[in-house]
């Protein structure tokens, strides 16, 4: 068994745990499940005797492990601890310990088989990454993969493969052909950005990815990327190296605020009551809850209605942590909780900057007939382009 590996201020973070139980009641993963074992304060007890002795039996681990992947890493728990412990690190930090000690849930080994084989985290062809381009009203001959550009627009797996999530790119494409940006996309050249990588306790490995995607970026001369996938651009602010290689790093949300500021797009008015789902990543990660609200606030005749949970406080949509691999049913319940939020709003559609965020709460509202809007921030700006 390797050693653990936890820092010297994660071993007394553990220690200045007040048993509060504030973590349990925010944490969705326990509301959905109704099951106190899955929050922070019972697996800081855990982490207590892994820090100690490890004197886990076999079923001990399992139990433990089963309690360290059923959670979305959605960081309300963070958020709202009183003595400022920083969770989500360690559960991180947990997971790479219990991967290393195969302790880990088995579907977590396929990520590292996807992403190792095929560079992209469905273990799909990446050189298909970017045929979602075929779909654009006017089809670019070049899949929009050019060798020079001022912008990179870092597509991210889940709005490269799947369809629900690809109707995201082929919005934002529009309105950054609208606003005339000189921009790429990378195609094949694009690699997952290896955040699944960190949820599976897998860190170490994503070093190689990120440093492919950052020569990949600069090879073309962009100075911008621009992200429509929260995660891939926490990934990107927390661990690429991307000031050193001259680049400045946007969320799709800054981008289109940028491009409104500077009058690149004109709206028209939208007859629409919509809310906004604030992205985990984008939230209590990136801290980015205005860049979205002004784009709102910039479409004319939009209503806006905020969710009873919003900003730092938003509800996790349960699309997180790799948990839909190893609980679809507990992401499909925590999804069912959000969509509940979402409809005591009175909103018809609730907009997001996510596109994982889009896949989770779309797919249950259509399987569950439930009558909702999902529209990613890029889809409503498109909605609103001038002709
Ligand atoms: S990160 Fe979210 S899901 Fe995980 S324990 Fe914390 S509150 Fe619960
Ligand atoms: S909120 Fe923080 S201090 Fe309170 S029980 Fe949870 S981890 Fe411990």
């Amino acid at each position: 068994m390797s050693e653990p590996k936890y820092t010297l201020g994660q071993c007394l973070e553990t220690a200045a745990c007040t048993g509060c139980r504030a973590c349990a009641d925010v944490c969705p993963a326990v509301k959905a499940a109704g099951d106190g074992q899955l929050s922070a304060l019972y697996r800081m007890q855990g982490l207590k005797r892994i820090l100690g002795a490890r004197d886990l039996n076999d079923e001990e681990w399992e139990h433990f492990a089963g309690t360290v992947f059923r959670c979305t890493l959605c960081g309300n728990c963070q958020e709202v601890c009183p003595a400022g412990i920083h969770l989500k690190d360690l559960w991180i930090s947990l997971r790479r310990d219990l991967t290393a000690t195969a302790h880990s849930p088995k579907k977590i080994d396929m990520i590292k088989k996807n992403l190792l084989g095929s560079r992209n985290v469905f273990d799909e062809d990446n050189e298909e990454r970017a045929d979602w381009t075929e779909d654009l009203d006017d089809e670019p001959e070049d899949k929009l993969c050019r060798d020079c550009a001022e912008v990179v627009y870092f597509t991210g797996c889940t709005a490269a493969y799947f369809p629900v999530a690809q109707k995201i790119p082929l919005a934002l494409a529009e309105v950054l052909s609208a606003a005339e940006v000189d921009y790429a996309i990378m195609g094949e050249d694009e690699w997952c950005c290896g955040f699944p990588l960190l949820g599976a306790g897998l860190g170490d490995l994503a070093e190689e990815f990120i440093q492919h995607n950052l020569d990949a970026v600069v090879k073309r001369g962009a100075k911008t990327v621009v992200f429509a996938c929260p995660s891939c651009y926490a990934m990107w602010l927390e661990h690429y190296p991307y000031r050193e290689r001259g680049l400045r790093i946007l969320h799709a949300t800054q981008f289109l605020r940028e491009l409104i500021e500077q009058k690149k797009i004109a709206l028209k008015e939208l007859d629409l009551t919509v809310t906004y789902h604030d992205p985990c990543d984008l939230g209590r990660t990136a801290h980015e809850y205005d860049a979205p609200r002004d784009v709102l606030a910039a479409i004319p005749g939009l209503r806006f209605v905020e969710l009873p949970n919003n900003r730092e406080a938003c509800n996790c949509c349960g699309g997180g942590g790799n948990l839909e691999m190893v609980d679809a049913g507990l992401s499909a319940d925590i999804a069912r909780a959000k969509v509940d939020e979402v409809l005591s709003t009175g909103a018809s559609a609730v907009v997001t900057g996510c596109q994982q965020c889009v896949r989770t709460m779309l797919t249950f509202a259509k399987r569950n007939k439930v009558p909702l809007e999902v529209l990613d921030i890029a889809q409503l700006v498109k909605k609103a382009l001038k002709d």
